[in-house]
């Protein structure tokens, strides 16, 4: 016997939910085309190194969550966990760099191992955005805004917090680096495995463990801030400053560092207290140093995903779309009248549902149940006269409507 569940942390998106997906993409591919961002749609498996050089050895989805297997030829093959990596590589690939700067949306699925819960899966959905070949703050400033309008659009500028920090340049990072190892390794005891592990390869990913102790140990941890180098801090208040000309609020969290290793500079997300542990809406930061790490040529980055389940837990449904037109034939001769009338009304634009079987009763209950807006019924005497009975299905008014006049009779329901 086939298992006929789904695979563990993916799930079928049926129609409701599709609605609500559709309408966080398309506002966010809307909004981002009022900023001059362009679609690019790169493919959804590439060649692991594409995402083991580039996230880090250390990152948690590289250690952990990548979906990735032997193909038939022998080559190994990721289905990838998250947009970046794939578009720098394409940037190369295609060899746009005498086109920088670039800015590209994506949307699209994407793959990791993790244990599903709610706002977790293991297949999940983002749209995203990236801005190659600016190294200056207003780039930073740019994309967040773009994020800032799409919440707001998409009625969630209440519920979200969008916190920033800054991870420093090279040079600043280096330096905190070693205080930050100097303090860990005074209570190397307490840490967890995982934060053990990472003490000497990747410490700052410590600091953003979901370990309780390392929490309480991380509490009273130096900050980053405190180790800015001048340019780096120059570079930070440039960004903030432009946030509050544009009148976009955040709060500093010095805590918050991105999970993977590429990035540097400014460090974001959009936050919400209304999902629980999976609180993270939409997240991104800065990553000058990507391209040349893959072998490509110097393009500063700067960008961000939002998850696209996650935002849609929080939206509601939008406009209510008006119901279909109920088309409701009675007998064989209305039959086959019916489905050339649906027909030619769909050719004119209106949504039209043709009930399939039963009696009046039955089909006037499907109507109701699809949110019919009207049902047109047809009888053999409606046959005979050329015309057809119309019923707002909200009033429970009827009228009888020629054919020449049916399509201007319903223009109200369009
Ligand atoms: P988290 O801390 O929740 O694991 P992350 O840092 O791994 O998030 P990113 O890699 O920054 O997440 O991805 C950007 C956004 O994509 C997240 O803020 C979240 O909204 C969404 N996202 C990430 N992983 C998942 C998942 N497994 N299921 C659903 N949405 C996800
Ligand atoms: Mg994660």
């Amino acid at each position: 016997m086939a298992r006929l569940n789904p695979v563990r942390g993916t799930h079928d998106i049926l129609p409701d939910d599709n609605r609500r997906y559709r309408r966080v993409e398309e506002t966010a591919y809307d909004v981002a085309g009022l900023y001059g961002f362009g679609e690019i749609t790169t493919p959804v498996f590439e060649f692991t190194e594409v995402f083991s050089r580039t996230l880090g050895d250390t990152s948690d989805i590289v250690t952990k969550e990548m979906y990735t297997f032997e193909d038939r030829g022998g080559d190994l093959i990721t289905l990838r966990p998250e947009g970046t990596a794939g578009i720098v590589r394409a940037l190369i690939s295609n060899g746009l760099q005498q086109d920088l700067p670039l800015k590209l949306f994506y949307r699209g699925p994407m793959f990791r191992y993790e244990r599903p819960q709610k706002g977790r899966w293991r297949e999940f959905r983002q749209v995203g955005i990236e801005l190659l070949g600016v190294a200056a703050p207003i780039a930073d400033i740019e994309t967040i805004a773009l994020a800032q309008q799409i919440l707001s659009e998409l009625g969630l500028a209440d519920k979200v917090t969008l916190e920033l920090n800054s991870l420093g340049d090279t040079e600043s990072r280096a330096a905190y680096r070693d205080k930050l190892v100097a303090y860990l390794k005074q209570h190397e005891s307490k840490l967890s495995e995982d934060s053990r592990m990472r003490l000497e390869r990747n410490p700052l990913r410590i600091l953003d463990s979901k370990d309780e102790g390392d929490r309480a140990i991380i509490a009273d941890a130096p900050r980053l801030n405190d180790s800015l180098n001048e340019a780096s801090r120059t570079f930070f208040d440039d960004v903030c400053t432009g946030l509050d000309d544009l009148g976009i609020p955040y709060e500093i969290n010095p805590k918050l560092v991105r999970g993977l290793d590429y990035y540097c500079h400014t460090a974001f997300e959009f936050t919400t207290n209304e999902l629980g542990a999976q609180g993270t809406v939409l997240a991104g930061g800065r990553y000058d140093g990507l391209s040349k790490q893959m072998g490509g040529p110097e393009a500063p980055g700067v960008g961000w995903a939002a998850g696209v389940e996650r935002l849609s837990l929080l939206v509601d449904e939008g406009e209510a779309v008006p119901g279909p037109i109920a088309v409701i034939p009675m007998g064989d001769a209305a039959q086959r009248f019916a489905m050339t009338l649906t027909q030619k009304l769909r050719g004119k634009g209106f949504s039209v549902e043709l009930g399939y079987s039963g009696n009046l009763g039955k089909r006037m209950k499907r109507a109701d149940k699809l949110g019919a807006c009207a049902a047109i019924l047809i009888g053999d005497d409606e046959l005979n006269r050329g015309s057809g009975t119309v019923r707002d299905m909200v009033t429970g008014e009827q009228s009888e409507v020629s054919w020449d006049a049916m399509e201007e009779h319903l223009a109200r329901y369009r």
